[in-house]
């Protein structure tokens, strides 16, 4: 395991805490100069909504829950409606048709009411996507099959509800806060599913699919439009209600998700991870003898340091007004001492310049402790608290470590 050097003022990785969601706006306001389409969404926004490269875990987690919610109401909505169409199909269809019609009917509706009740359960977000794939795709071989029997010895006058399929699909993939990458593949397969169809009915070449062809075209822009807004939106949201606005950081309620899932993680497979709890020495002088906006500048400078002296893949949180939490993930307990170590020397060497040119020093002190397998987090959060209790009993600016077997000063 690597770690940084405790104090590179390097810029933050994209991936990094200190992004809200995955870019700072600091950054994004520069590069909205330099990007063509700056009048309607910056670069990062646009790289944002392009694929989940540069989103978060706990966003992609948040997105999925959210797509899953959508895609039960599209699959339990096609299931039911299909079904309900049946007096009007006997009404409007041939009796030959209307018959046909039952088998593709009541096997979309067997094929999405399981699929819609997978939502209900705890999916990764990739099982979620498969589902919603597999919920479009059977939509769209229901409007194959149907198309293909209501156009057996000459077509039905009256096909207006299911030769609209395809638009009503696409249309609807607008309710799901979709990337591009995903919408443009899942309205090109509606297009193809489309085009097989009138191909195999030798209606390739006709003025009628044109005319489709081209209201599909702009009925899927709408629809994507819709679509990466959704995306944005939730991820302003999102944003709002997971970072604390002053050091870019993960708030705690966040945290306290993350920490579960290492917890699950480090339970199923054997793992470890260790948790840092710092909080400033004496912050409220710095507060009363400088002013609070010099206190937010050590914040943020503190958050710095933090992310500056550990990994891509380990989690910083604000836990509180001075108080900030580190977990290491993978990471051995000697490791996260020496970590802990080298922030709190890197703390007490920086120097926060204010306004007037005084030169500011703070310190932290730090708890350290490793989760033990099998105990709840709160345990392991209360060890940790324990041991920074200690330090600031021991004088502050110092770590001390603590585990089962009792307190131990580094
Ligand atoms: P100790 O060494 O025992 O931790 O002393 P302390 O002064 O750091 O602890 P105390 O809990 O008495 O004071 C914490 C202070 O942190 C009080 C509060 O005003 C300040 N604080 C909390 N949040 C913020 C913030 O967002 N900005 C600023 N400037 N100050 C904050
Ligand atoms: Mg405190
Ligand atoms: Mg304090």
């Amino acid at each position: 395991m690597s770690h940084a050097p405790a104090l590179s003022k390097q810029p933050v990785n994209d991936k990094r805490q200190s992004m809200p969601v995955s870019t700072t706006e600091a950054v994004q306001d520069k590069r909205s100069k330099i990007n063509f389409f700056a009048p309607f969404i910056n670069r990062f926004e646009l790289q944002d909504i392009l694929n989940t490269r540069n989103h978060s875990a706990d966003f992609i987690e948040t997105r999925a829950e959210y797509i899953a919610v959508r895609v039960r109401f599209m699959a339990f909505f096609y299931a039911i409606a299909i079904q309900l169409w049946i007096p009007v199909d006997y009404l409007l269809l041939r009796p030959d048709h209307f018959s046909s019609m039952i088998i593709p009917k009541l096997l979309l509706t067997t094929f999405l009411l399981p699929l819609g009740l997978l939502t209900l359960r705890k999916l990764t977000s990739n099982q979620v996507h498969l589902i919603f794939m597999l919920t479009i795709l059977s939509a769209g071989m229901f409007y194959f099959a149907s198309m293909q029997i209501l156009n057996q010895g000459g077509a039905e006058p009256l096909l207006a509800g299911y030769s609209f399929m395809p638009l009503m699909i696409v249309s609807m993939l607008g309710i799901i806060p979709l990337t591009l990458a995903w919408g443009v593949s899942l309205i090109s397969m509606v297009i193809v599913i489309y085009l097989v169809l009138k191909a195999s009915l030798g209606q390739l070449m006709t003025v009628d699919t044109a005319n489709m062809l081209w209201v599909l075209f702009i009925l899927g822009s709408i629809s994507l439009w819709v679509q990466s807004s959704q995306l944005l939106m939730l991820m302003k949201l999102y944003r709002e209600a997971t970072r604390d606005p002053l050091t870019g950081l993960i708030n705690r309620r966040v945290l306290m998700k993350r920490l579960s899932l290492e917890m699950g993680l480090t339970n199923d497979a054997g793992s470890s991870f260790c948790i840092l709890m710092f909080d400033l020495d004496r912050f409220k002088r710095i507060n009363d003898n400088y002013g609070h906006l010099i206190g937010d500048q050590v914040l943020k400078t503190t958050s710095e340091i933090l992310q500056a002296g550990l990994r891509e893949h380990d989690i910083v949180a604000r836990f509180g007004g001075e108080e900030f939490v580190a977990v290491l993930t993978g990471c051995r307990y000697e490791e996260a001492i020496a970590v802990a170590e080298r922030i709190r020397a890197s703390c007490h060497e920086t120097q926060v310049l204010t306004s007037n040119g005084d030169s500011i020093q703070f310190s932290t002190s730090v708890g350290v402790t490793e989760y033990e397998a099998g105990e709840t987090i709160e345990v392991t959060l209360n060890r940790v608290d324990e041991s920074l209790y200690k330090a600031k009993e021991l004088g502050r600016n110092c770590v001390i470590h603590n585990q089962s077997d009792g307190f131990s000063r580094k």
